[in-house]
């Protein structure tokens, strides 16, 4: 039997990363190996990680190294040579696993919020953070106490300055939930016991802190009520958000003296709509697709953004150097000086600059078709970005977005100001306000979770089986309407069945408010059109409505059967698919044919490419995201209908979304050489992979 008594060097002590090192080396000998703690009594087989780290063993931790077996002393002092270099956590030490770090490595993915950013990763996951265990003396509980309050303030100020800017550029509805949070920090449940477990166990405020905020999780997890056990994810943000401002870490950014950028496996919205965009310039996550809605409050808040990266997230270590490149829809871990003095040179700057001067009103082709250009809007936020623009009014305003589950519903009052401000923004070209599309990915009560939300009680059907919600938010948009030209458009209706049941409850409304005396000015009601049954039924629909919009974010998802959020398949989501355009072009005919306006507002007509197809079947009319109007508005302007007509018809010839591509970027290419440089064509936009 060997042993020998060492000390924990490094300054973080013997935590998961420096353990796992340990077990490396132990594991590499024979003899049984074992530390103990003399102070505690602890015992741990050097050999397991979890087994080391029951010792939680801090900086300048004494602990006895017992080695039996053969190779006893080869084992002893291999680890004493591992604690002396501090258990190999120093980068500095490996300088050929420095060489392969650096690398530059590049992934792919859809660009999703434009834009080109430099900086430093900022890793982000929940629950990732490590905290020891250690013992305050006496003399020193009362500080400790005051770290913790400390840390709660500064918790409460962040959370209040965090609600104030989600009210003003979210809306009401998505402030709720940081209420909530700052309930939670309030709560004595939480901060009496915290203080309570410091004194009683003579424990640092960051070990007491998850200690009862385990606690507090174990009792929600147990509960029945679905709802309130996804309460347990707000309790666990509260935790985080405390212990990194015990620790100092995470929240402020440490280290970061660029620009950060978020990297995650995933983002929600909601974490989204939080973020600091005085630190953060860009996202890029693993998952997600062009229309997911933590792409949109992407867009809304201008940050930029490329998802879809698969398993990026694994390889980046907070502070390394990336770029952000949203247009080519890549991003560049460790970029190498030739490729950061190219970004240098390319100066994303001079494009804004330019776009100060921007023209409004709809845009004239060379062959003069006139097309209006209308914002799409989810937040309030974007509504000054309908003029900055040059948008004709607002063409789609996603007003789930007021909301953040239908439990918690708007007042009447509070969707009529909404709408009132809507209405006052979008100006004389007016607004479409979309009734609530809720179901699918947002909205749905935990408990009511459907096995196929995207075809379950979403959208119209959701509104007509909670008749209250939809009756509130039209009563709402129809008073509101006396503030400005405001349309309504009924989502995702399947047929004309859905049209007539939505115009019979608009109608009741309508009559409501007029025998309260009310003056209700026309309201035009129209519908989109995104799932195939409608479009086989396009004429009869167009019979009912005074105008019609086609989604074509969910007509390619429910044409193909592809879910638009799950990025594996999105090799499957082909815009340019034929029964995708023979769908856009047959419902454009329905409505010139039945003489009513036809809006195309899905993600395609934010696609310069794309839009000069939909421009070639027949559209003039298209909707998009405010920042893509300028770009939008530059290419039609130098094309000819004529020209885009010609391409489209050979399009709806072909059989495959390959094909289909193959002869854009052939056509676009020999037509249009200047505008649509390669990477704007179809392979550069869908064939990520
Ligand atoms: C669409 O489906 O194309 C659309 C515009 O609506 P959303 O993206 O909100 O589903
Ligand atoms: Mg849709």
């Amino acid at each position: 039997m060997a042993e020998r008594t060492l000390e924990v060097t490094s300054r973080l002590g013997l935590h998961a990363r420096a353990a796992a090192n340990l077990v490396r080396v132990a594991s590499s000998f024979q003899s049984k190996l074992t530390l103990q703690r003399p102070d505690s009594g602890l015992v741990a087989d050097a050999k397991s990680i979890l087994s080391i780290l029951t010792l939680a063993a801090t900086h300048g931790t004494a602990l006895k190294l017992v080695a039996t077996g053969d190779d006893e002393n080869e084992a002893l002092e291999a680890i004493v040579r591992l604690f002396s270099r501090a258990f190999d956590e120093n980068e500095k030490v490996e300088p050929q696993r420095l060489l392969t770090v650096r690398q530059e490595l590049r992934a792919r993915g859809p660009g999703v919020s434009d834009g080109i950013v430099m900086g430093r990763v900022l890793r982000l996951q929940k629950g990732a953070r490590d905290v020891y265990r250690a013992e305050i003396s006496d003399g020193d509980l009362e500080r400790e106490r005051r770290r913790f309050r400390a840390a709660v303030r500064l918790s409460r100020r962040q959370l209040e300055a965090i609600k104030q800017r989600a009210e003003k550029e979210l809306g009401r509805g998505h402030a709720y939930i940081f209420d909530a949070h700052l309930l939670f920090l309030e709560d004595a449940k939480l901060t009496r016991d915290v203080e309570d477990f410091i004194v009683n166990e003579r424990s640092n405020a960051e070990w007491a802190t998850k200690v009862v905020g385990d606690r507090l999780l174990s009792i929600y997890a147990q509960m029945n009520d679905e709802y309130l056990r996804e309460r347990g994810s707000d309790i666990e943000d509260v935790i985080q958000r405390l212990l990194a401002n015990l620790t100092g870490e995470g929240l402020k950014y440490p280290n970061l003296s660029e620009d950060a950028v978020i990297v995650a496996p995933d983002l929600l919205p909601s974490t989204v709509a939080e973020l600091d965009l005085n630190h953060v310039k860009a996202i890029a996550t693993d998952s997600g697709g062009w229309t997911s809605h933590m792409a949109i409050i992407a867009r809304g808040l201008g940050v930029t953004a490329v998802v879809g990266l698969r398993d990026f997230y694994q390889r980046t270590r907070t502070g390394d150097r990336i770029i952000v490149d949203a247009r080519e829809g890549e991003v560049i871990l460790h970029p190498a000086a030739e490729t950061i003095e190219h970004y240098e040179f390319m100066n994303p700057q001079r494009e804004v600059e330019r776009a100060t001067t921007l023209e409004s009103g709809p845009v004239t082709t060379r062959d003069s078709v006139k097309i209006a250009l209308r914002a799409n809007v989810e937040l309030p936020a974007e509504f000054q970005a309908v003029r900055k623009f040059g948008a004709c009014g607002v063409g789609l305003f996603r007003s789930e977005f007021l909301l953040t589950r239908p439990g918690l519903m708007n007042s009447e009052q509070e969707q009529y100001e909404a709408y009132t401000a809507l209405a006052e923004a979008a100006g004389q070209d007016g607004a479409i306000v979309r009734l609530f599309d809720v179901g699918g990915e947002i909205g749905n009560e935990a408990s009511e979770r459907e096995r196929n939300p995207a075809l379950g009680l979403r959208a119209v059907r959701f509104g007509l089986r909670n008749k209250d919600v939809m009756r509130t938010q039209v009563r709402a948009v129809l008073r509101a309407a006396a503030a400005g030209r405001l349309s309504l458009v009924v989502p995702m209706v399947a047929d004309v069945a859905d049209v007539k049941a939505a115009k019979r409850v608009i109608a009741e409304e309508s009559d409501t408010l007029k025998s309260r005396g009310e003056t209700i000015p026309h309201v035009p009601i129209g519908a989109m059109i995104e799932v195939p049954s409608a479009v086989l039924t396009a004429e009869k629909i167009a019979a009912e409505l005074d105008f019609l919009e086609l989604g074509t974010n969910d007509l390619v998802q429910y044409t193909l059967a592809v879910d638009r959020g799950n990025d594996k398949v999105s090799d499957w989501f082909r815009t340019l698919h034929p029964a995708v355009l023979y769908g856009i072009n047959r419902t454009l005919q329905a409505a010139r044919d039945a003489s009513i306006p036809i809006i195309v507002c899905g993600e395609m007509a934010s696609t310069p490419a794309y839009a000069v197809l939909l421009i070639g079947m027949g559209a003039n009319d298209l909707s998009m995201i405010p920042a893509m109007i300028p770009r939008v508005r530059s290419v039609l302007s130098q094309i000819k209908a004529a020209d885009a007509r010609d391409v489209a018809s050979r399009c709806l010839k072909l059989a495959t979304a390959d094909e289909v591509e193959e002869l854009v970027r052939e056509e676009f290419k020999s037509r249009w050489p200047d505008l649509f440089p390669p990477n704007t064509l179809p392979k550069a936009l869908e064939n990520l992979q």
